[in-house]
C-alpha cells in the first residue's frame, strides 16, 4: 500500500483533560456518602465525572520523561516524525504553557448523555468530542495550524488526544457488581462511565473559520490497577490518525473469533504490542506500516544472495522485501532486538530478540487494509482470508506431525500456550534457530504453503529460504536462497 501525504516532519500534539459538570456549578458535587445522583438520570449531576490528573504528570507522560510518548515516535522514527507540545497561545492562570489543556465541559459524561432525552451511542459521544474541542477554542489560535489554507486543521497540523474522565473501557475491570452495561460499570463509585479509546472523526469549526476534524479519544484512567493512562494507547490511536491500520481481528463475532488466529499479537503497536508492560513501554509499529509511513529504509532482494539488516537504536533500522515469483507476495526481514522501548517485547529475560521474518499479500490489503481488515478472521464474503501482514514465528505455530511423531510443517494457527520470545531467527549453537523455511508455513484461510496464492507458471514446488549468520544484535546479515523444487 502507498500512503500519499506521509508524516515526515513533527506534529505539535495537544492533550485535552476533560471533566464533565452538567450542573454547571464548576465544583466536584461527588460525595462519598451520597453517591446516588451521579447514577439517576433525574438527577441534575447524573454522569458527573472530574479529572484528577495533575497537568505537570500529564504533560511528563506525553512529552517531558525519557519513556515520553514524544520520545516513543522519536526512537521508533529515527527522529523522522514525532509529537510536540503544542504551544498554548492565551492561558490562563492554571494552565501550562504547551501540551495540556484542562476543560471541563457543562454536560454529563457521554456513556450517561446517551442515557439522556435526545442522544444515542454514537450522537453522545459525537456531541461530547465537540463540547470539548469548542471549550479548547479560547486557548489556541487553531487558524495558524490550517498551513494550506484549506480551512482544514488536521491531525498532521495538530494532532488532538483527549483525555475523558474516568476510566478506558479497553483496558480497566468493570465492576460488574455495579451494572452490566457496558461503559456504565466503571470500577470505582466517582468514575462510573468509561470510554472506548477510539480515534474519531469530529467536525468542530474554530475562530477563524478553521475545522477540527479528527481527534484520539480516551479514558483519563487506564485502570485501578495501573491508575492513570500510560502511552500505550494514545501512541496507537494517534497512529490511527495518521493512517495506521489495526492489526488484530477487527468485526468478527464473539461466537466466530478463533483465538489461534495468527495476527502479529505483541510485535506491533497496532495489535497488543501497545499494552506491553501496562502501556508505558509499547511496541513498535510492524515493519510493513513503517515502511508505510515512509520511517524505514528498505532493502529489496530481487536476487539470492546475503544482505546486512540494521536494528532500530543503530540508528539504520531498515528492512529487506524479499520479493517471491508471486508479484502481490513478498517477505520482510527486521531485527527487533530488546531494547529501548521494546526492552520487554517478550517475557522471557533470556531472550536478546533476533531476526522477526513477515508475510506480506498485496492483494490481501488492496482490498482489506483501509477497511483494518488485512489481517481479522471475520468472514466479510461469508469466508476468512489469508492475512495481508502475517507474522511467521520460528516456533509457536501448531505443528503437524507425521505418524512417527516427527515434525513435517506447522499447521494455520498458533499453537496453544506459544511464546513470543520464540518467534526470532537468529544464528546460536543450535541450527535450529536460524534458518526459517517457506515451505513449513501456510496461508490461514488458503492453507497454501510458501506463497497464498501460486501464479500460473509458476512451480508450486517453489520455496524461500531465509538463513540468519549472526547472533542477535544491532548488525545482522542474512542470507536469501529461492529454489524451485
Ligand atoms: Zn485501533
Amino acid at each position: 500500500m502507498i500512503l500519499e501525504n506521509k508524516p515526515l516532519k513533527p506534529a505539535p500534539l495537544l492533550v485535552v483533560v476533560a471533566s464533565f459538570d452538567p450542573n454547571g456549578n464548576g465544583k466536584n458535587d461527588y460525595d462519598e456518602n451520597n453517591v446516588a445522583p451521579l447514577y439517576d438520570k433525574e438527577s441534575p449531576i447524573y454522569g458527573e465525572q472530574w479529572a484528577i490528573s495533575k497537568p505537570q504528570e500529564v504533560y511528563d507522560r506525553f512529552f517531558g520523561g525519557e519513556k515520553s510518548l514524544m520520545n516513543f515516535y522519536k526512537e521508533m522514527t529515527h527522529d523522522k516524525f514525532w509529537f510536540y507540545p503544542v504551544p498554548i497561545d492565551h492561558p490562563d492562570e492554571n494552565s501550562l504553557d504547551s501540551g495540556v489543556l484542562f476543560v471541563t465541559v457543562n454536560i454529563p459524561h457521554p456513556s450517561a448523555l446517551r442515557n439522556t432525552g435526545d442522544y444515542n451511542n454514537e450522537t453522545a459521544a459525537a456531541k461530547a468530542i465537540a463540547e470539548i474541542v469548542k471549550a479548547c477554542d479560547p486557548y489556541i489560535d487553531f487558524a495558524k495550524y490550517d498551513t494550506d489554507g484549506d480551512g482544514v486543521v488536521r491531525p498532521t497540523d495538530l494532532a488532538i488526544v483527549i483525555l475523558n474522565a474516568g476510566y478506558d473501557r479497553s483496558s480497566a475491570e468493570a465492576d460488574n457488581s455495579f451494572s452490566t452495561i457496558i461503559c456504565e460499570n466503571g470500577p470505582t463509585p466517582s468514575h462510573r462511565f468509561m470510554v472506548h479509546g477510539t480515534s474519531q472523526p469530529t467536525d468542530v469549526t474554530m475562530r477563524g473559520g478553521v475545522k477540527v476534524v479528527r481527534v484520539s479519544n480516551m479514558g483519563e484512567y487506564r485502570s485501578v490497577k495501573v491508575g492513570l493512562m500510560t502511552i500505550g494507547t494514545p501512541a496507537h490511536e494517534l497512529a490511527h490518525n495518521l493512517g495506521a491500520q489495526d492489526m488484530y481481528s477487527r468485526w468478527t463475532p464473539p461466537a466466530d473469533a478463533e483465538p489461534r488466529w495468527p495476527t502479529p499479537r505483541r510485535f506491533t503497536l497496532m495489535c497488543s504490542g501497545n499494552h506491553i508492560c501496562d502501556g508505558s513501554m509499547p511496541a513498535y509499529l510492524d515493519p510493513y506500516q513503517r515502511v508505510y509511513f515512509g520511517w524505514a529504509d528498505e532493502t529489496v532482494a530481487e536476487e539470492d544472495g546475503v544482505y546486512t539488516l540494521h536494528s532500530t537504536l543503530s540508528g539504520k533500522y531498515n528492512v529487506l522485501k524479499v520479493t517471491t515469483p508471486n508479484p502481490d507476495e513478498y517477505f520482510i526481514c527486521e531485527i527487533r532486538l530488546k531494547e529501548g522501548f521494546e526492552t520487554f517485547l517478550d517475557n522471557d529475560e533470556n531472550s536478546k530478540g533476533g531476526v522477526l521474518v513477515w508475510h506480506v499479500d498485496e492483494k490481501i490489503n488492496e482490498e482489506w487494509f483501509l477497511k483494518a481488515q488485512c489481517v481479522s478472521s471475520n468472514r466479510p464474503n461469508g469466508q476468512r482470508h489469508d492475512l495481508g501482514n502475517a507474522l511467521k514465528p520460528r516456533l509457536g505455530m501448531e505443528e503437524i506431525r507425521d505418524d512417527d511423531g516427527n515434525f513435517v510443517k506447522f499447521g494455520p494457527l498458533y499453537a496453544e500456550g506459544s511464546r513470543a520470545s520464540e518467534s526470532y531467527f537468529f544464528k546460536s549453537d543450535d541450527e535450529n534457530t536460524a534458518t526459517f523455511k517457506s515451505e513449513l508455513y501456510c496461508g490461514a484461510a488458503s492453507g497454501s504453503y510458501s506463497l497464498n496464492v501460486f501464479p500460473e507458471g509458476v512451480s508450486k514446488d517453489f520455496k524461500l529460504h531465509i538463513e540468519v549468520l549472526d547472533e542477535p544484535g544491532e548488525e545482522m546479515r542474512v542470507k536469501v536462497t529461492r529454489k524451485d523444487k
